[in-house]
């Protein structure tokens, strides 16, 4: 149903976006179980902004102006139409503060109103300290998100991310496309720091950014990977003004609840229910050629899996422990704003929430051995779901790419980030039975070809049988973590576990 035409593929602040909205709360309606949204409803409204930034921008510093597009690409955290921003440029190396790892690239710097320099990923692990900031895996700390979020906390105006291919994995084409276009994003939250102008420049720009002010940009990013780092001004002031058309739109996250025996705590099931609704015709189409997104797989399939989830509970002889919340969030394909607001907003204060379990895809190939679920590594709900797949004779995949950062790109991370044991749900690598070897190569086919194009549609050649198994190990996990006694927790040293201390 959610994936098919008349959805017009589910784009947020759409026509067919609203019918997904209603079809779900309809679905969680008939299903007896609680409105948890605004007012009363199953609607919890999401504002969102879009901008667009004139093309005009430009980046001036004495005896140089870095031009858009070619040379740096920048969006802004407020919205006002114009955005100032001048000052000195701090290079502040990778842009870290974390405590527990006694790392902080901002300490004894005086950065308010500023702009900082960052250079992206994580600081390097010394042989030393082989398992320093996630070892070859990507911590929190590494990520464009983080970077901007610390310069924020921090007090910058300004920021600017160094580009460079081999820290960002990918070339600057791919930074020009994602950041020139309209941007999608929250309104920026009450009395919360926010930046002024959010940038990347190229690598040539830094460089010849540093250079006028006498440095270079070898030697501090050479110094920036050490412990002990202390940040540079450059001794050159830069200015920009970012114009910027913008508006609000909304749409919804649809909350149900279903009451358990502690109504004060809550296991809370994840799964969005948007996607790119239709693109414009692009020159050289066929006539009728299929421009709508369906997203069957993303995400109509774990949409349908946590109906099911909440079918089966809500028919269950006994009320749950703690309560249990479905949440079909919108606006997961932006960058994850229907489940960020949903935690800024949360219908009850983080702190008393059990757990997240995010379905970002539901398992169509066919049964699997494994289950891999981003954060198993990172918590104590991960023993408990191994527990549950052993019991069934199965095993706890991991992540295969853990430098890829996956753990920071779903609906679950906004929970994790607020302290609270979240996992989501990822692709299985070990398909039983005769066909294993072609089911994976059919995924990967899934992979390349269809992930994000119009032909992500259902099949109905799809095979459950994996799903469903899946489906039984979430609502049991789901159901032990709202009976057990204790609160489920991150381990110690895990990044999101001092928010809770
Ligand atoms: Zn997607």
């Amino acid at each position: 149903m959610l994936s098919s035409d008349l959805f017009e593929g589910r784009a947020p602040s759409t026509r067919g976006g609203r019918l997904a909205e209603e079809y779900l709360a309809t679905q969680m309606a008939a299903l007896g179980l609680q409105p948890a949204g605004d007012d009363g409803t199953f609607f919890q409204q999401v504002p969102i902004v879009e901008s667009t930034v004139e093309r005009t921008f430009a980046l001036s510093v004495p005896g140089a102006t870095y031009r858009y597009f070619e040379d740096v690409v920048a969006f802004s955290g407020l919205e006002s139409a114009r955005v100032p921003v001048q000052g000195e440029v701090v290079f502040v190396g990778y842009g870290v503060n974390a405590p527990e790892l006694k790392w902080n690239d901002y300490a004894g710097a005086d950065v308010k109103g500023k702009w900082v320099l960052i250079m992206v990923n994580d600081p390097p692990a010394p042989a030393d300290e082989p398992t320093l900031f996630g070892g070859p895996a990507l911590t929190y700390y590494g990520r464009w998100t983080y970077k901007y979020e610390e310069a924020a906390r921090q007090g910058a105006a300004g920021a600017l991310l160094i580009h460079t291919e081999e820290s960002a994995t990918y070339p600057w084409q791919v930074v020009q496309t994602s950041w020139s276009g309209t941007q999608y994003s929250l309104p920026p939250a009450a009395g919360a720091p926010a930046l002024g102008i959010k940038g990347w420049v190229t690598e040539r720009a830094a460089r010849d950014l540093a250079t006028r002010g006498g440095k270079d940009l070898d030697a501090l990013r050479k110094a920036a990977s050490v412990r002990g780092f202390t940040a540079v001004p450059l001794g050159v002031r830069a200015a920009a003004t970012l114009q910027q058309r913008s508006a609000r739109k909304t749409a919804a996250n649809v909350v149900a609840k279903l009451p358990g025996t502690n109504d004060q705590q809550a296991v809370i099931y994840t799964s969005h229910w948007d996607h790119f609704g239709v693109r414009d015709p692009q020159p050289g189409d066929a006539k009728d050629a299929d421009r709508i997104f369906n997203g069957a797989y993303d995400n109509a399939s774990g949409c349908a899996g946590l109906i099911e989830l909440a079918r089966a509970m809500a028919r269950a002889p006994q009320k749950p422990a703690r309560s249990m919340l479905f949440v079909f969030v919108t606006a997961e394909e932006s960058g994850l704003l229907g489940s960020e607001y949903f935690v800024q907003h949360p219908p009850m204060p983080p702190a008393q929430m059990a757990a997240n379990l995010n379905v970002d895809g539901l398992n169509y190939l066919g049964p699997a051995r494994d289950m891999v679920q981003l954060g198993s590594d990172r918590s104590t709900i991960g023993p408990m779901l191994e527990a549950i797949l052993k019991e069934r004779g199965r095993v706890l995949g991991r992540d295969s790419h853990p430098e890829r950062g996956y753990f920071f790109r779903s609906d679950h991370f906004p929970f994790a980030k607020a302290g609270v044991p979240a996992l989501s749900i990822s692709e299985p690598k070990e398909f039983t039975g005769p066909n294993a070897a072609a089911l994976l190569k059919k995924q990967e086919d899934y992979n390349g070809k269809d992930y994000h194009q119009p032909s992500d549609e259902y099949d109905p050649a799809w095979d459950f049988t994996g799903a469903v198994e899946d489906l039984r190990v979430l609502a049991r996990l789901g159901w032990q973590i709202a009976a057990a006694s204790e609160m489920p927790k991150y381990s110690e040293g895990d990044q999101f576990a001092n928010v809770r201390k």
